[in-house]
Order: C-alpha cells, then structure tokens, then sequence
C-alpha cells in the first residue's frame, strides 16, 4: 500500500464526493434542461402545424367555392339564352323540347346554389376555428418563450456553477493519492457520480445491501481502501473518521 493514511485519504475523497456528486447532478440537469426545452418546443410546432393545415383548408373550401361559383354563372348565362331561343322556335315539339331543358338548367342551377351556401356555412366555421387557434398559439408561444428564457439561465447558472466546483476540484484532487484518485473516479464514473458511501448497521449506503461484519472490521483496520462486494463502492464509517 503507498505511504499514506487510509483514514486522511478517506477523508479527502469524501470531500471530493461532495464536489463531485454536486457537479454529477448539475451535469446532468446540463443534459436534461435542453432536451425538455425541445420537447415543449416540438408540441408548440406540432399545434402551429395543426393551424397550417386548417389554413390550407379554408383556402381550399374557397377556391371549390369559386369554381362553382363559375359553374352557376354559366348555368344562368344558359338559361339567358335558353329563354331567349324560346321565341324563335318554330314546332311545338322544339318548344317543349327547349323548355324541358331550361327546367334542368334550373334545377341544376339551384342544386349549385345549395352548395355554395353550405360552402359559406363550412368556412365561417373553419375561419371560427383558425381564430381560435391563432389565439391559443399566440399564448403558447408567450409561455414558450418565458420557460426558453428561464431554462436558458438556469443553464448559464449551472455551467457557471460547474466551473467553480471543477476548479475547487482541481484544487483539491492533487491531495489525494493517484492510485486511489483513479480508483475512485473509475468508480464514480460507473455509478452515477458516487464512489464512496457510509457503512451504517452493516447496509451499505450505495446499494442498501449487506456488508459483512469482516468487512466492517476491515474497514476499522484502515490499511486498505475496503469496497463493496455488491456495488464496488468504497465504504467507510462515519464514526470511526
Ligand atoms: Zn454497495
């Protein structure tokens, strides 16, 4: 074993854990904060997306509306003209044969009234409904932006957080001996940024599981760094520091 006292170095590793488990939880809020802005940003495109396409709807209603429009124009540019044959015919059998075909005119002409009517009917509807949307999302985004803002300085606060913890780590780490140091971040590393964890009634503080009373014992030897048999972290006793 180096030439240091297991008891000191334990004590300076559980220094450097309380850092490092405060620049683990930090680091992961850097990670996390991002990915929850994207997810608020994703459903506000997914209701702007939703507002297109009724948008494109509405135009579609009014072009079909205009068509028909056109359509009905040329059914009573008919008629005009179906009339206005009428007195020029000269049989009887012309004459109703010209009159029966200005009632279809007619008839369709009115089929064509219909629609367009209920045309109307449909776009006011829709147009009700954009509006709606239209203040609804302008809301949302008002919302959106607020947490964009606040997500973005809680992340300026937490990096800045970061780099003050990771220079009080530097300054630290060099007071810990380098086989050990690197033993312990090989185990901070695997375990979710905590390496080192009190013994307490014979459970270990990591994973809850039992320690042995060997290894308790072992621990109050101080001549080895004692680890965990279940979770490989380095154990210690509160009271015997
Ligand atoms: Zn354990």
């Amino acid at each position: 074993m180096p030439q240091v006292s297991i008891r000191d170095q334990i004590k300076k590793l559980l220094e450097l854990q309380k850092l490092d488990k405060e620049i683990f939880d930090y680091k992961k809020e850097l990670q996390e904060k991002p990915a929850l802005l994207n997810e608020i940003k994703e459903k506000f495109e997914a209701k702007k997306a939703a507002l297109k396409e009724l948008e494109d709807k509405a135009k579609a209603i009014q072009l079909d509306r205009k068509a028909k429009e056109l359509d009905l124009k040329a059914k009573e540019d008919e008629i005009i003209k179906g009339n206005a044959q009428l007195s020029q015919l000269k049989t009887n059998k012309e004459y109703t044969a010209k009159l029966s075909e200005i009632e279809t005119l007619k008839a369709s002409k009115s089929i064509f009234e219909e629609k367009i009517l209920a045309s109307y009917d449909e776009s006011d509807t829709i147009n009700a409904k954009i509006e709606k949307e239209k203040v609804f999302i302008a809301e949302q985004e008002k919302a959106y932006l607020v947490q964009k803002k606040d997500i973005e300085e809680s992340l300026k606060l937490l990096e800045d957080r970061v780099k003050v913890l990771a220079g009080q780590r530097n300054q630290l780490s060099p007071e810990v001996d380098k086989e050990i140091l690197v033993r312990y971040e090989k185990i901070l590393e695997k375990r979710s940024g905590v390496a080192i964890v009190p013994v307490q009634n014979e459970v270990c503080g990591g994973c809850y599981m039992n320690v042995t009373t060997h290894s308790v014992n072992q621990i109050k030897m101080h001549d080895k760094l004692i680890i965990c048999e279940m979770c490989a972290r380095i154990l210690y006793l509160e009271d015997d520091l």
